[in-house]
């Protein structure tokens, strides 16, 4: 199988988008654990990848804490005695137009999304160093490319993933290591059920391939960059929008 003998860290993995990458990944022969702030969900998630045969591990863990992420790392590596992959899926919106965005829902959504991918590379890059291999897959967002009104904080935080992927990518070649960005686009999850009908139709209108996402999409091409059929590819966005950004 395509990820065999591998060993796969997804943060945000216990629903969603997240959820559905660690299910591809031990599907296709990968131990995988997940973190997430719900325990709950994410002990629920385990039980799933186990299922399909696979080890797993959860944790409750805040990507915004460094502290956590390390302890988190430790633990992984104890267990498993290798990281190969790391998604940074982990993310959230706080959205408003810039007048009435608080500082705080600016701060928030700046440590989640970006702070996060940052905690979660600087404490896993030490062991795949030392490796000298791994796939780092960073979600970002079209609204990183596009930008979008009512998201300043999200399309800050999305851009600054596809810039940081690039650093990062550049620092760690030499070392074998890949480090990409996915962009989705619009993807059928509990982050874009807030979005009213009306929204949702507007979207589907600039849809070329005329219809939302759904997060099996964005798990594909984790996949393809988490795997060995990506090995000359790195400091790349692929995006995953159904054609809505060209
Ligand atoms: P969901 O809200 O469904 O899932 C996000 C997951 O991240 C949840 O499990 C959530 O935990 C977890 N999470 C939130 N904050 C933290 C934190 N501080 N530490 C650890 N885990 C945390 O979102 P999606 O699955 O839709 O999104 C996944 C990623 O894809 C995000 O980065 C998002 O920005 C990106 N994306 C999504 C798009 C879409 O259309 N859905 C489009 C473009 C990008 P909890 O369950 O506790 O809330």
């Amino acid at each position: 199988m395509k990820l065999d003998g591998k060993v796969a860290l997804v943060t945000g993995g216990a629903r969603g988008i997240g959820r559905e990458i660690a299910l591809l990944f031990a599907g296709q022969g990968a131990d995988v654990a997940i973190c997430d702030v719900n325990i709950e969900t994410a002990t629920a998630t385990q039980k799933e990848i186990e299922e399909l045969g696979r080890r797993a591990l959860s944790f409750q863990a805040d990507v915004t804490v460094l502290k956590e992420v390390e302890n988190m790392m430790n633990i992984v590596l104890d267990n498993f005695k290798h990281l190969d992959i790391l998604v940074n899926n982990a993310g959230i919106t706080r959205d408003n137009l810039l007048l009435r965005m608080t500082e705080e829902d600016w701060d928030k959504v700046i440590a989640v999304n970006l702070k996060g991918v940052f905690n979660c590379m600087k404490a896993a890059s030490r062991s795949m160093l030392k490796q000298r291999s791994g796939k780092i897959v960073n979600i970002a967002s079209i609204i990183g490319i596009m930008g979008n009104a009512g998201q300043a904080n999200y399309a800050a935080s999305k851009g600054g993933i596809i810039s940081l992927t690039k650093s990062i990518a550049k620092e760690f070649a030499s070392r074998n290591i890949c480090v990409n960005a996915v962009a989705p686009g619009f993807i059928q999850t509990s982050m874009t059920d807030k979005l009213t009908q009306e929204q949702r139709g507007a979207m589907l209108a600039n849809i070329p391939l005329n219809r939302l996402g759904v997060p099996s999409d964005v798990a594909r091409a984790c996949s393809f960059l988490a795997s060995s059929d990506s090995d000359y590819i790195t400091g790349q966005t692929i995006v995953v929008d159904g054609g809505m950004s060209m």
